[in-house]
This record gives structure tokens, sequence and C-alpha cells, in this order.
């Protein structure tokens, strides 16, 4: 763990506010904040929280620094961010190597995060030459018109435990070709590996002589979180957590008329039809329940199995579930890991007892272990349950997959529709009908359907989010840079006389 701390410039005990660069730091009195490693319960380091000084300095630091970032080319912001993209490449391992320790992923996971950092930073790179607004034909001659983008201001993004690197980077990289600088706050439950990203960073904003580019404040939603979503200097909140946080989120910067993207909880399910290829779909369902110990938003929380090969399903799925190694996430055979914490297994436990009481069945798993004394785990879980089970319409957190059973096709997308989240769907069917069916405007409600693959692990090209409770938002690929730009729509009269739109005429 040492030379892991080491390598990330990570001491015993860490500021918790910087404004970029080596000597960005703030010396903060705020209170201090321990971080355990669920893999054992273990204290990993100390981080000294912001308080409400040290985010004045940081949003006064972070706007004076938007004066003249704004007008940096964007291109030559994205050198900036290619940069960035190499520091993160050479440091992967070791960074990978602490959201393992701090968030309890294994080691492909926490290293995949990593190289999805590294994704999003080249597609950033690529978009700086890519900011494209459109022309139109202007109704009146010698007229032209256009749109243009222009940068947003100070952004503030507010993260969720379960990916403390990578939903950073889909927000800040893109933010900052576009313009904008980027105030961050990460879950306190991450807040070491938010640390050890703006240190890996910080030598090139210090080549650059970038101050208040890249932001960091660490604190409480009800300290700092309170603060970003009521200040009316932050234009754009973009907030990846709980249903429960982005209602809050969204009246609140409403109120203010300010912007929100938001990044809310998921209840993904997968339909096995009759005539699916079965081993497919089982090791799609098995990644995607089990994964990040079934807390990713994009876990796989329903398998919707036609009656007719359902016995098949669920007997090679709990073989399977038999098979997944629970312990500690470093090592090399571990297929699931941790909780986050111990309030996780608790909420698992009190989830499946709802599941019992509405008259689920536990066939899979369904207990607290022991695999490394101190850590947070628990048993992969399979229930046999009913889509209109409360508990099947809520999120639990956790590595719980609800078995249901459908006859005919049209029941099977209304089961799938009918949850309040509309995160990432998947259907594993060889038949284009079925197929086409799920993906038309009358199939699929989710922000992400997908066909013979599962339902998580999305990649970075295309924009990422959910309809419904999941909040509308949209991130990383794709178009989704325009929500952090403002756009500009101009007509330019080359002409020597005044004609007023629509033909109106307006003679003096
Ligand atoms: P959470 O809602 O408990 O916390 C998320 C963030 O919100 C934290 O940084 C927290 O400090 C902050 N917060 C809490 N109260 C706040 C307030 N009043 N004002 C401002 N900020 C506040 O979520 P979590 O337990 O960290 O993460 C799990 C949840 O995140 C799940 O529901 C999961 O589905 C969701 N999630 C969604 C996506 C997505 O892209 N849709 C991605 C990852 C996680």
């Amino acid at each position: 763990m040492e030379s892991i701390l080491a390598k990330l410039g990570l001491e015993a005990s860490n500021k918790g506010a910087t404004t970029g660069g080596s000597s960005g730091w703030l010396t903060t009195g705020g209170e201090m904040l321990s971080t355990v490693s669920p893999i054992d319960g273990e204290l990993i380091a100390r981080i000294q929280q912001a308080t409400d000084d040290d985010y004045e300095a940081v949003v006064a630091t972070a706007r004076e620094a938007f004066e003249k970032w704004r007008c940096m080319p964007a291109p030559q912001r994205g050198e900036v961010v290619r940069q960035i993209g190499l520091r993160l490449r050479e440091h992967k391992q070791a960074l990978g190597a602490l959201i393992t320790l701090e968030a309890g992923k294994i080691t492909a996971e926490g290293e995949g995060e990593v190289q999805e950092m590294i994704d999003i930073a080249d597609f950033a790179v690529g978009l700086s030459r890519q900011l494209y607004g459109l022309t139109m034909h202007s109704e009146r001659p010698q007229h032209r018109m256009y749109e243009q983008w222009h940068p947003l201001g100070a952004v503030g993004v507010i993260t969720a435990f379960n990916f403390p690197a990578a939903v950073w980077s889909w927000n800040a990289l893109i933010a900052a070709v576009c313009g904008d600088v980027v105030i961050w706050k990460p879950s306190s439950k991450t807040a070491l590996t938010a640390i050890a990203i703006h240190n890996i960073i910080a030598p090139v904003l210090d080549q650059h002589g970038l101050r208040g580019v890249f932001n960091l404040v660490i604190g409480s939603g009800t300290q700092v979180g309170e603060a970003m979503i009521n200040d009316p200097r932050l234009p754009l909140i973009s907030a990846t957590g709980s249903t429960r946080m982005g209602r809050h989120v969204g009246t609140t910067v409403a109120k203010r008329l300010g912007r929100s993207l938001l990044e809310l909880g998921g209840n993904n399910a997968i339909i096995v039809c009759e005539d699916a290829d079965l081993d497919l779909a089982l090791r799609a369902t098995v990644f995607g329940a089990v994964g990040t110990a079934g807390q990713r938003c994009t876990s796989t929380r329903r398998i919707i199995v036609h009656a007719a090969i359902r016995e098949r399903f669920v007997q090679a799925l709990t073989r399977a579930y038999a098979q997944v190694r629970v312990g500690d996430p470093r090592r090399n055979e571990t297929l699931m890991g941790p909780l986050i914490d111990a309030s996780a297994v608790d909420q698992m436990m009190t989830a499946l007892d709802q599941a019992r009481s509405q008259g689920a069945e536990v066939l899979f798993g369904g207990e607290r272990m022991t695999p490394v004394p101190g850590g947070f785990y628990a048993a992969p879980t399979l229930v046999a349950a009913e889509n209109h089970f409360p508990v099947v319409q809520t999120e639990t957190f956790a590595p719980i997959l609800y078995i249901l059973e459908y006859e005919n096709f049209e029941d099977a997308l209304r089961m799938h529709n009918d949850v309040p989240q509309g995160l990432s769907s998947a259907i594993f069917t060889k038949s284009l009908p079925y197929s086409e069916a799920f993906l038309a405007a009358t199939g699929s409600d989710c922000g992400i359907a997908n066909v013979n693959i599962g339902t998580s692990g999305a990649e970075i090209g295309g924009a990422f989010g959910g309809e419904k409770e999941t909040g509308g938002g949209r991130e990383s690929g794709s178009d989704a840079w325009r929500a952090y730009m403002r756009r500009q729509t101009n007509t330019i009269n080359w002409g020597a006389s005044l004609p007023l739109a629509q033909g109106i005429t307006f003679d003096l």
C-alpha cells in the first residue's frame, strides 16, 4: 500500500482542496476525513477537508482562470489534455491499484477505469478541433446565418463513489477542451483517488502555468455540495449519484435557473428470448450483475427470461454464481471484491428481507461473507421475484439479480419498461424482429439499448446516460460536449438594406 501511495504523491495526511498544479494545494483547516479500504476496513490515509473559505478561494481562482482559458484556441486546450492523457498512461497501474484499494474494484476493473480516462482524453483531443456549429440559409438576401459554441464558465462536477476517476474525466476533459474550468467535488468515500489524479496531472498544469482550470474541493454533500449547487457563479452542475441526490440537485439548480446534467440510478434489465445464445447471455449476465459487486449504475439488476428456457437458464446461472470467487480484489483469481462499506452490506440484507416479505425467493447467495477479516463482503445473489414488487422497482446498489419470467414478447417489453429508472438495457436474441422491436420507439425506453451485449461496460464513444429517474443527462462521447457550451446564433447582414424577417415592413 505504501508504495502505491508514494507513487501517487499521497501521504498519511493530505490537503483536500487545490486549484491545480504542484503549488495549488490550499492550507485548509477543515475537519479530517479518514479513508478506509473496503477490502479489510483498514485506514488508507486521511484528508483535511475544505472549509468554506477554501471553497471561496477555489471559485475565485477558477473564475479568473476562465477569463484566460476560454481565449486559448481549442486545439491548444486539446494539447494540454493530450499531455494529461500521457500522464495517465504512465500512472495507469498505480492509479488503478489505488482505485482497487479505495473502491474495492478488482485489479482489471481498477485499471480499466484508468483506461477509460485515457480513452476520453484521446477523444477530447480530437474533439478540440471539432466543436462544430451549423450554418443556415437565411431567408433574407445578402444575409448569412450560423451558430457557434462558446465556453460556459466554471462547471461544478459532483461524482459518486463507484467510478471515482472515470466520471471526472468524462466531464472535466470534455469541459476543458470546450473552454470551461472545472470544480470537482468527489464522493467522500473515494476522495484519495481525486487527490492522486490532481497529483498526476500537476506537472502538465505547472508546465503551462495553468492555475484554476482543474480544481478540487473535498467535503460533504451538505457542505461543499450544497455550496456548489446554490452558487450562481457555476452555470452548470454535472451530478452523478443516487436519484434521491439528483432530485435535490436538479430542483435546487433549477430554482436559480442554472443548468444541471444528471446521471442517476438505473434498474437495468436483460431480456433473454427463447432463441437466445444462452452461453453469451449467461456470460453477459454474470459480468453485468456481479462485476464491481453490482455497484455500477449499469449493473444488471433484472433478468426477464422466456418461460420455455427459464429453468435451464437459472440452473446455468446458479452454477456460474457458485464459481464466482469473492475476496480480496487484488488477487488475480478474484472476480468479485467487497461492497463499498458496512452500510452497503446492511442495505443489501435489508433489501433481501423486503424481497422475501414481498413474496420473492432467494435462489442463491443472500448472505454476508468474510473472505478478508474487517472487509465488507456479501455473496452474489439470485432472487426469483415479480417485476411489480416494490423492492424490484428500486435500485439496490449491490449484487442482487432478480429473475423474472415472461411468456410473450409484449409482456417482456412492458415489464422491461415498467420501472421508474431508464439507464441501460439489453436483449439476447437471434431474431431480427425481436431485436428491432427492442430498439424501436415502442421498445426499450432507456438511454442505452444493446443487442447481444450486456447492460454494463459502455464504450466512451457514445453518449452515456438515461431517461426517467436516471435524470436525462448525457456525458462522454457523441455530441455530449454541447452540454458544456453555450450556443449562439449569429446573423450577419452584408448588404445595404435592412429587410426584416417574416417579411415584416416597418418603414419610417
Ligand atoms: P450519492 O447520491 O450518495 O452521492 C453522490 C454524490 O452526491 C457524492 O459526491 C455526494 O457527496 C453528493 N451529494 C450528496 N448530497 C448532496 C447535496 N445535498 N448536494 C450536493 N451534492 C450532494 O451516490 P453514491 O452512493 O456515491 O453512488 C451510487 C449512485 O450513483 C447509484 O445510484 C448509481 O446508480 C449512481 N451512479 C449513476 C451513474 C450514471 O452515470 N447514471 C454513474 C455512477 C453512479
